[in-house]
Parts: structure tokens; C-alpha cells; sequence
């Protein structure tokens, strides 16, 4: 692997982006200006910092406690083909691989950039934050509005199937 990310940041075990200890990695940059949005020092695409995939997966190799990898920002879908490599090799790790975006999930599969690194992800959690939706009792989403998605049930069926497990909602 040799693509060069943009981060925001990187939190080994983390707690907070998904079920288990996770490493989440946070990509820099993104379109969107939500209201209240939740990381506002990752939405400029000329700031953070270069990392390379094979550092980062270094980090998922080393630490055997991890349950999975979660890509989120910023928006990870503006780096979509250059996750591709990262992405694929969370897959043979065995890990599961969760992507949070600012698009829909219908959005992302139409795109011919985006829909291959949606394709390798177990969950999506897909959808802006709307600030008037927000619910801080919700698992692992900040508001209402987003879905968490079961991405290889969606694929199998052609239609957006919402995850029903209990780690995730
Ligand atoms: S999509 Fe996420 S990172 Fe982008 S502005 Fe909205 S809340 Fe912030």
C-alpha cells in the first residue's frame, strides 16, 4: 500500500464510533457545513495532516483488541479511491469496517468514485446532521435523520436495509 490520506486525526480504541474498541480514523475535509456540527476543525480540506495507509494499518495490526476500524470525519467518501487499499485490507483482517458520511447511502452507490469503498464496508451510517433532529440518546449517531445501514443485506436485496443489531442501535 502507498496512498497518502489526509487526517483530521486517529484514536486507537476508541468507544465512542462503534461497538467494541475500534480504531477510528478521522479523514480531513468535507463539502458540508452542517449547523452544530460535531468536528468542525476536520471540514477544511487544506488542513490536517498526511498519513499513509500502511501506517495506519500498521496501528490495526498491532493492536489484537480491536473489533473493528471506523472511517469517519470530515467526510470519508472524498477520499474514497485512496481508502480503497486500507479498506480492503481491514476486510482479509477480519475486522469490521464502518463508515460514517454525509451523503446517503443511495447517493454514494451511485457514484462511480464513491460505490466500491461503500461496497466494502459491513455498516454505513449515512445521512448530514441536522442539528433540530439531534438525540444524544441514540447509540452512534448524532441525529434522528441517519440510518445505520447493513450494507451486505442492502447490496443482497438492491434496497437499503437498515442494521437491526442491538451493538449497533
Ligand atoms: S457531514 Fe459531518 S463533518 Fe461534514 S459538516 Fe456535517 S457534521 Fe460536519
Amino acid at each position: 500500500m502507498s496512498e497518502i490520506l489526509r487526517l483530521a486525526g486517529i484514536v486507537n480504541e476508541s468507544i465512542t464510533d462503534g461497538p467494541g474498541l475500534r480504531l477510528a480514523v478521522f479523514l480531513q475535509g468535507c463539502p458540508r457545513r452542517c449547523e452544530g456540527c460535531h468536528n468542525p476543525s476536520a471540514l477544511d480540506f487544506d488542513g490536517g495532516y498526511d498519513m499513509s495507509d500502511a501506517e495506519i494499518l500498521s496501528m490495526v495490526k498491532n493492536n489484537p483488541l480491536l473489533s473493528g476500524v471506523t472511517l469517519t470525519g470530515g467526510e470519508p467518501f472524498c477520499q474514497a479511491e485512496r481508502l480503497m487499499p486500507l479498506a480492503k485490507n481491514i476486510k482479509e483482517q477480519a475486522l469490521e469496517l464502518a463508515i460514517y458520511t454525509g451523503y446517503t447511502f443511495e447517493q454514494v452507490l451511485g457514484s462511480d468514485k464513491m460505490s466500491a469503498l461503500a461496497e466494502l464496508a459491513d455498516i454505513i451510517i449515512d445521512g448530514e446532521f441536522v442539528l433540530a433532529e439531534r438525540d444524544i440518546s441514540l447509540k452512534f449517531k448524532g441525529s434522528r435523520n441517519q440510518r445505520v445501514i447493513d450494507v451486505a443485506k442492502s447490496l443482497e436485496s438492491g434496497k437499503t436495509v437498515l442494521c437491526t443489531s442491538e451493538r449497533w442501535i
